[in-house]
């Protein structure tokens, strides 16, 4: 643990945010070190196809597109870091970080691009069918459900959001909510329905889903029981797709009394001298689900994969010229 290595800049995540910061960050000359962490290329990894990556049509897989990224941050020497920040010190100059393998790195700058996971209902049966009819992104993979049966769990924003989404696509939408009460909007509930109300969502309140069910070709249908014991409900239901939208944990943990945090997602310090990236520590930028609780896409990761970059070397040209 006695070696440190010192850096320009280092990224933190291998997602669409990391590597389009790696990217721009590589061709500014600031030769930014990349650390992977253990979910190489990120989220996209553990679908099958995209379908809404601008000039990749008809599709390109989630590995495909990552394993691109990954060789185009090469291209323009990134130095790749398969490893896990574990700990980092933000009130020091440079910055301190350790990575799981006990090594020391400092840095000028940091940009964190650490993401999101969605959470998981922590079935058994879930894990089995994940990518193959269980799905955390209708937007993403809703389009797979053309006139099949669906159905989503959760009773917030996303979850309504993603019923009424596939409702437009789907032939039949179950709604699963643990509770009688909706969390999401009241006007997202009102839209919901009056979807209800046409029978294009079946709404199965005070229900969990127990069981996915299925075979060789994935999801034939889960298996929902009641959380309400007066009704004693145990029934099955045919479904192709089960879409889990119960919500997605950033994975800021390491942050944790270093950097300004708002519901365990990073804040940022919105328009400061024009640089939307910046976090409560100047020097430290955010970009992608780390800091989006809304959007939550690769094009708008990456997106700010791209601003971190550019904010992260107009900040180090600063400092540079202040020396
Ligand atoms: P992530 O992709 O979450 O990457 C985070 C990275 O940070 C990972 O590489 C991880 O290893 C690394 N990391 C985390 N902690 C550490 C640490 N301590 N040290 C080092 N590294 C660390 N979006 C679309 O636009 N189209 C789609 O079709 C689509 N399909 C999806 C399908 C599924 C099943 C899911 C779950 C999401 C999908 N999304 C899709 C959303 C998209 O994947 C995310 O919005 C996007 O990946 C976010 O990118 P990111 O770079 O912010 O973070
Ligand atoms: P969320 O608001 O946290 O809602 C999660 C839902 O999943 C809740 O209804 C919760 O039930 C349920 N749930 C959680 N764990 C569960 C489990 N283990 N089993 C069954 N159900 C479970 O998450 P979200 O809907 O993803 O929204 C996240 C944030 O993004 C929110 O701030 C939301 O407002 C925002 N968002 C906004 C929009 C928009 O503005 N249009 C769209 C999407 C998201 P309980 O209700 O019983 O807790």
């Amino acid at each position: 643990m006695d070696i440190t290595h010192h850096q320009k800049l280092i990224i933190i995540g291998s997602g669409p945010a990391g590597y389009t910061a790696a990217i721009y960050a590589a061709r500014a000359n600031l030769s930014p070190v990349l650390f992977t962490g253990i979910n190489p290329g990120g989220q996209l990894i553990n679908t099958s196809t995209i379908e809404n990556w601008p000039g990749n049509f008809p599709v390109i897989t989630g590995t495909d597109l990552m394993n691109k990224m990954h060789k185009h941050a090469k291209l323009f020497n990134t130095t790749i870091v398969p490893e896990e920040i574990i700990k980092v010190r933000f009130n020091q100059i440079p910055f301190l970080l350790i990575s799981d393998t006990h090594k020391k790195y400092t840095s000028d700058a940091v940009v964190i691009a650490t993401g999101a996971t969605a959470k998981s209902l922590g079935l058994p049966s879930e894990k089995k069918f994940m990518g193959r009819g269980v799905s955390s992104c209708a937007i993403c993979d809703g389009f797979f459900y053309k006139n099949k049966n669906v159905a989503i769990v959760g009773g917030g924003n996303s979850a309504i959001e993603e019923a009424l989404y596939l409702s437009n696509i789907a032939k039949e939408v179950h709604l699963i909510h643990r509770r009688e009460n909706l969390r999401a909007e009241k006007i997202l509930i009102s839209r919901l329905l009056k979807k209800v109300k046409e029978n294009s969502i079946i709404f199965h309140k005070n229900s969990i889903v127990h069981k996915i069910l299925g075979d060789k070709t994935g999801v034939t249908g889960i298996n929902i029981i009641s959380t309400n014991n007066m009704l004693e409900k145990n029934y099955n239901i045919n479904v192709s797709g089960v879409f889990i939208a119960i919500g997605h944990t950033p994975n800021t943990k390491i942050f944790l009394n270093q950097i300004k945090m708002k519901n365990d997602y990073i804040t940022i310090k919105s328009g400061i001298n024009g640089n939307y990236t910046q976090t409560s520590i100047p020097g430290i930028f955010a970009a992608g689900d780390v800091i989006d609780h809304v959007y939550k896409q690769a094009i708008t990761a990456s997106s700010s994969g791209c601003m971190a970059a550019l904010d992260a070397e107009k900040y180090l040209d600063k400092v540079s010229n202040s020396i």
